[in-house]
């Protein structure tokens, strides 16, 4: 392959990078770690695309792979931060997130800086290893079971992102915890018959998921709400008010 096709292809994956991250800037916990890894990611994408049609091609593409190093660990810290992990494995998330963001900050020193030491080897190594088997995990620790543990008891559940913090999380039927932040919400299905309709739904207060019971994708209010697609009656609250951390 040409130098100049595998820099083009160098910045297609930054652009790759780039959308990631404006995804994050959506959720309050990720918005400054996305406005952070949105540096790097637009430089590398300039580098790729500057060493693809100028001379000086080994100084720039120096810089546009450590660029996209320290970008792609922005990346990863944003996708783990939002991923839905089970309750009982959200501890994980911290080891996760934290992985790629060193593996991505000691992937870009590594390239920047061409002097090999032994010690600062080992030590991308091993964030790189955890990296890796953290995105081998992802896919196991994020799948949907429909339901989660409350304690010992088991709850039906349904996914969305919190309100608050924008974390992916499933809400365990009755009142559930935000894993991240610790936003309390209260949700049932099917809702009582005497529970009280909201005169006006409030659109900024809406989350979308697939309705517990045909699967039906839609947006559901802040309150009482009825799916499109089965009649399923469902009241959904949460607090409105910001807590301090
Ligand atoms: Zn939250
Ligand atoms: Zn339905």
């Amino acid at each position: 392959m040409s130098a100049m096709l595998l820099a083009l292809t160098g910045t297609a994956l930054c652009f790759g990078l780039c959308l990631v991250l404006v995804g994050g800037l959506r959720a309050p916990r990720t918005r400054i770690l996305a406005a952070l890894g949105l540096v790097p990611a637009a430089g590398a994408c300039v580098a790729f695309t500057s060493a693809a049609f100028e001379l000086q091609l080994e100084l720039l593409a120096r810089y546009a792979n450590g660029l996209a190093a320290l970008a792609l660990g922005f990346a990863h810290a944003v996708v783990f931060s939002l991923a839905a992990l089970p309750r009982e494995r959200v501890w994980l998330r911290g080891w996760m997130l934290f992985s790629g963001l060193w593996a991505g900050a000691f992937g870009a020193l590594w390239i920047f800086d061409p002097e090999r030491h032994l010690a600062f080897d080992v030590l991308l190594g091993v964030f790189a290893v955890a990296t890796i088997a953290s995105w081998i995990a992802l896919p196991f620790a994020t799948r949907e079971r429909g339901f989660t543990q409350h304690g010992a008891l088991t709850v039906p559940s349904v996914r969305f992102a919190c309100p608050r913090c924008g974390t992916r999380v499933d809400w365990g039927r009755g009142v559930a915890a935000c894993t991240d932040c610790g936003l309390f919400l209260h949700i049932a299905w099917p809702a009582r018959e005497d529970a009280p309709a909201k005169a006006a739904p409030d659109v900024e207060r809406s989350v979308r998921f697939s309705c517990p019971e045909c699967g039906s994708r839609g947006r559901w209010n802040d309150g009482l709400s009825t799916c499109s697609g089965c009649g399923l009656r469902l009241s959904l609250h949460w607090n409105v008010h910001r807590t301090q951390r």
